[in-house]
């Protein structure tokens, strides 16, 4: 299985409604945690395509002037994770073409597992492809398709492709919704307007743009949108869920409800369950900001230790991951974390983090926190060690960079410089998501992959 350039990201579609890439462009910001790299929009006015897309956050790719340019009544968007390697402009979504048909865009998130074994394919045979995307393959499996019909061919093309996606499809006068048998990332459905519907990767952009959700979009489910008309529901395969575990613990905002749930509530449920299973005595619990937030507040209420804000945010700065280098990786920490000296000096603090990828974010952090005073530094971590990495959309790094894949506890103990570390256990973490673990893919914890 390869690596390719397109992961973590958001998609967001809105059909039927006067107000399309406006309301695209407020559930672009709701998404934006989803991906800082590029963002993109696509509106159709029911005669022609028009795309505006540009690397940075969704604030900077759009103004007032090029939200106009974008008239009509259906448009899709996209926000970009960023990983190593390309950030040319060609990766950003959505991704453009015109074809024997007439004009189509694509947003995906996901990850194509067979995407380098069609593209050889499909070079083959003569395709030339203009950007390192997965999704550009769909493109040209589209277009080449012998079918008469763009439905056809969009069910002709999902059966080549293996992996995990959430896809949006807009023609000029419809709109397409995908998910992957697994239903690996979120994808729900809702209403807006007097007579549109909106389709996005997480709940949230619905609270903002006002929309009512729905449901979600099933796994192996199309959905098409066409004017006058109620969504239709294809089924194209069984569906297998495998939902990404992941999305609860790290990935999706917490004023989301992912595969049914609420985000905030499970990852609560996460530091409740921890602090049942790895106790530790200590004057406070203190989150890493903001990913540890939810689990810390639940560390706290379950083990009675105060909950306090020891450590300070600057909301300016983007994730870490943003920088593919290391070393932007370390000052990027710096920079974004601060420690409240008078709060923390002389006490013993449990610190509680969503998870451990390179170690790097945690080791900083105890570092300032011992060298605010802290008298003693107690790691813990709402999720089990990532000790594989992700092949269906979720940007962890290669195994030799995984620290838990490469270090036992006791040494990843001493490299982070805590006084104690210990993680959620897979059993723990499927109670707190009250999962039947066949739903869910754990592969990052439990290395079992399901393609
Ligand atoms: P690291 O410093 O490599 O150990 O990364 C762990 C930190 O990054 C934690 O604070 C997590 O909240 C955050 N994190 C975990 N997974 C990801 C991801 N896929 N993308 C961005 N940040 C992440």
């Amino acid at each position: 299985m390869e690596r390719e350039l397109n992961e973590e990201c958001a998609v967001v579609g809105i059909f039927n409604h006067p107000e399309a890439s406006k309301l695209a462009y407020f559930s672009l910001h709701a998404l934006q945690h989803r991906g800082q790299e590029a963002a993109g929009i696509s509106a159709s006015n029911g005669k022609k395509l028009h795309v505006i897309k540009d690397r940075g956050l969704v604030t900077r790719v759009f103004d007032e002037a090029k939200l106009a340019t974008l008239s009509g009544s259906h448009a899709i968007g996209h926000t970009r994770y960023s990983t190593a390697g390309d950030d040319s402009i060609l990766d950003a979504q959505p991704v453009f073409a015109r074809y024997d048909l007439g004009e189509m865009s694509i947003v995906h998130n996901g990850n194509l597992t067979n995407a380098a074994q069609v593209r050889q394919k499909l070079i083959k045979n003569g395709a030339i492809f203009q950007t390192f995307m997965d999704t550009e393959n769909l493109i040209h499996l589209i277009a080449k398709s012998d079918e008469d019909k763009l439905l056809d061919r969009i069910i002709d093309a999902v059966k080549k492709i293996e992996g995990a996606y959430s896809l949006v499809f807009q023609s000029r006068t419809k709109m397409f919704a995908m998910r992957d048998p697994n239903g690996f990332r979120p994808l729900s459905l809702g209403r807006v307007g007097d007579h549109g519907y909106v389709v996005a990767s997480e709940t949230c952009a619905f609270d903002l743009i006002g929309a009512t959700f729905i449901r979600d979009v099933e796994p192996g489910e199309l959905l098409v949108f066409e004017e006058g008309k109620a969504p239709e529901s294809i089924k194209i395969f069984e569906a297998e869920p495998k939902h990404c575990i992941f999305e609860h613990v790290y990935f999706a905002r917490p004023d989301s409800n992912v595969f049914g749930q609420n985000v905030y509530q499970r990852r609560k449920n996460m530091g409740m369950q921890l602090a049942k299973e790895q106790p530790v005595e200590a004057d406070m619990v203190i989150p890493v900001p903001d990913g540890g937030v939810p689990a810390a507040i639940g560390y706290s209420q379950e083990s009675g230790i105060p909950f306090e804000m020891g450590i300070m945010r600057n909301h300016y700065i983007g994730r870490t991951f943003i920088e593919p280098t290391q070393e932007m990786r370390d000052l990027k920490v710096k920079m974004k974390l601060s420690p409240i000296i008078d709060l923390i000096k002389g006490k013993k603090l449990i610190v509680i983090d969503d998870s451990i990828v390179r170690g790097t974010t945690s080791r900083r952090i105890i570092r300032m926190l011992k060298e605010a005073g802290a008298a003693e530094v107690h790691m813990r971590i709402s999720s089990p060690p990532t000790t594989n990495p992700c092949y269906y959309g979720v940007d962890t790094p290669d195994t030799d960079k995984l620290i838990a894949a490469n270090m036992t506890n006791e040494q990843i103990c001493e490299y982070i410089e805590a006084d104690s570390l210990a993680y959620l256990s897979n059993d723990g973490l499927m109670r707190s998501v009250d999962g039947n673990e066949e739903d869910y893919c754990t592969a990052c914890f439990t290395g079992n992959y399901i393609l």
